[in-house]
C-alpha cells in the first residue's frame, strides 16, 4: 500500500483507491504553493472517493467536517484538481467540507484550521516557503469557479494566519520520522532553519533552489523535499563526493565544499 505522508496527526490512506479511479496522472513534479477548495457538500472521505470515481477529478487531500485529514494522491504527484495544467503540476490541493450549502457554503472552524495546519506542514517540509499571498490559493486563483466559496473568501486573511503559525511551528521542530517515503536525512532540521544561520541559507539556497531539484524525480519519485536523502545523496555524488561522504547526509565534506560565504 502506498504510504500517507508523516504528519504528526492520523491521515486516512485512499491513494490506491483513488489510484484505482484512473483520475491522477503518477509523474513527480515540484511543489510551490497549496491551493485550497471547498467540496461543495458535506462530505465524507468516503464520499469524495465515491464522487472521484465517477467524475474525473482528484486533489491530494480532503479534510471533514470534524477537521479529520485523508490523503488520495501522493503530495508531488499531478492531481486533476485546479482546471489548470501549471496549477496541478505545481500545487497541492486541500479539499474542505462544508458545513453548510448554497448560498452560504460554510466551512467549520475545526475543517479550515486543519486545513491550513496541514498547508502548512507542507509549506515547511514540503515547499520549503513560508506561506504568503503568492503561494497559498483557493481554487479560482487557477481557473473560472467560485471555489472555495464566499465564507473562505472573507476568512482568507486569517486562513494565512494560521497557515504561517503552523509553518513556524513545523520548521522549527525536528524532523517528522515515521512509516513514510518521506524521510528526512537526519540534518534536515537545518534545512528548515535558515532565518537562523547565514551558512545554512546558503545551503538551502544552494541545494533547494539549483541542483538538488533536478535529482529528486530521477533519485526518488516517490518524495520531494528539501531533506530527502536520495536526491541529497544524489546530489554530493555528481560532487563527486564518495563513500560516507555520498551518503545523503550533509557531513564534513559537504558542509566544506558547499559553504557559500557572504549570503
Ligand atoms: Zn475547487
Amino acid at each position: 500500500m502506498t504510504a500517507t505522508i508523516a504528519y504528526d496527526r492520523p491521515v486516512s490512506n485512499f491513494i490506491d483507491k483513488l489510484s484505482a479511479t484512473g483520475h491522477v496522472t503518477h509523474k513527480s513534479y515540484k511543489k510551490t504553493s497549496v491551493t485550497l477548495h471547498h467540496n461543495a457538500g458535506r462530505m465524507s472521505h468516503q464520499g469524495m472517493l465515491d464522487v472521484w470515481k465517477t467524475r474525473p477529478a482528484s486533489a491530494h487531500f480532503d479534510v471533514d467536517a470534524a477537521g479529520r485529514v485523508a490523503q488520495y494522491v501522493k503530495v508531488n504527484e499531478y492531481a486533476w484538481a485546479v482546471g489548470n495544467v501549471a496549477g496541478n503540476q505545481r500545487s497541492i490541493s486541500i479539499e474542505m467540507a462544508n458545513a453548510t450549502l448554497a448560498p452560504g457554503w460554510t466551512v467549520a472552524e475545526v475543517t479550515w484550521k486543519s486545513a491550513a495546519r496541514l498547508a502548512g506542514w507542507h509549506f515547511a517540509k514540503v515547499i520549503g516557503e513560508r506561506p504568503s499571498k503568492s503561494n497559498l490559493f483557493y481554487h479560482h486563483h487557477w481557473s473560472s469557479t467560485e471555489c472555495a466559496g464566499p465564507h473562505m473568501e472573507k476568512i482568507y486573511d486569517k486562513v494565512l494566519a494560521a497557515a504561517q503559525e503552523a509553518y513556524d511551528h513545523f520548521r522549527d521542530s525536528h524532523p517528522v520520522t515515521g512509516h513514510s517515503k518521506f524521510e528526512p536525512f537526519p540534518g534536515a532540521s537545518f534545512f528548515h532553519t535558515g532565518r537562523k544561520s547565514p551558512i545554512i541559507a546558503a545551503m538551502h539556497h544552494r541545494l533547494v533552489a539549483e541542483d538538488c531539484n533536478r535529482y529528486q524525480s530521477s533519485a526518488n519519485a516517490d518524495v520531494w523535499g528539501p531533506g530527502d536523502v536520495k536526491s541529497y545523496a544524489a546530489y554530493q555524488r555528481k560532487l563527486g563526493f564518495k563513500g560516507d561522504d555520498a551518503n545523503g547526509v550533509p557531513g564534513k565534506t559537504s558542509w566544506d565544499k558547499l559553504r557559500v560565504p557572504n549570503v
